[in-house]
């Protein structure tokens, strides 16, 4: 039986990196909610890793509560430099599950603007991004759940 290729970051050598300015999969769709693509968003475990390191002026936290790191106005991570991530070590969990993307029609998809993105690739291909791309769900999910209970709390929610 043929082995199944694992997908494969490029790092340094990747010609379109995706630590500039992510801009979204489509143009058909719009965040609810205020925040923009080109946004790094930490989950609560990053926060807690990265504060207190050696790497904390990379990151803050904005006026929605949720950590980022910081980005210049093209929206390029300050955190990269010549084709490196200079907080590679504690490499935020967005970061480490690119390029997966949740359909919630079909699941699972890879984002072709990454360069080693194919078509024959499978879960097994992409089994160390999605730990990651998991823990990236149960942290929105947690968001998410809170919102609603306080909007529920407010008397908002339907
Ligand atoms: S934190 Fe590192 S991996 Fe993430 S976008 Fe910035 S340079 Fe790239
Ligand atoms: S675009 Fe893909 S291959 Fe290039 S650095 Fe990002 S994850 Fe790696």
């Amino acid at each position: 039986m043929s082995e199944v290729a694992g997908f494969f970051c490029q790092k340094q050598n990747c010609a379109a990196s995706c630590c500039g300015a992510f801009d979204g999969v489509s143009d058909r769709i719009v965040p609810v909610g205020g925040r923009k693509f080109k946004e790094i968003v930490l989950t609560s475990s990053d926060l807690e890793r990265i504060r207190g390191s050696r790497y904390e002026d990379f990151i803050y936290i904005a006026e929605d509560g949720l950590g980022r790191v910081k980005t210049a106005d093209d929206g390029v991570c300050l955190a990269y430099e010549s084709g490196q991530c200079l907080i590679n070590e504690m490499k935020p969990t967005i970061c480490q599950c690119f390029p997966l993307y949740l359909d919630v029609f079909i699941g699972l998809c890879a984002i072709k603007d990454c360069s080693s993105v194919t078509d024959g690739l499978t879960i097994k291909s992409y089994a160390n991004e999605i730990e990651h791309f998991l823990e990236m769900c149960e942290f929105w999910i947690s968001h998410y759940r809170q919102e609603l209970d306080k909007l529920r709390d407010e008397g908002g929610a339907k």
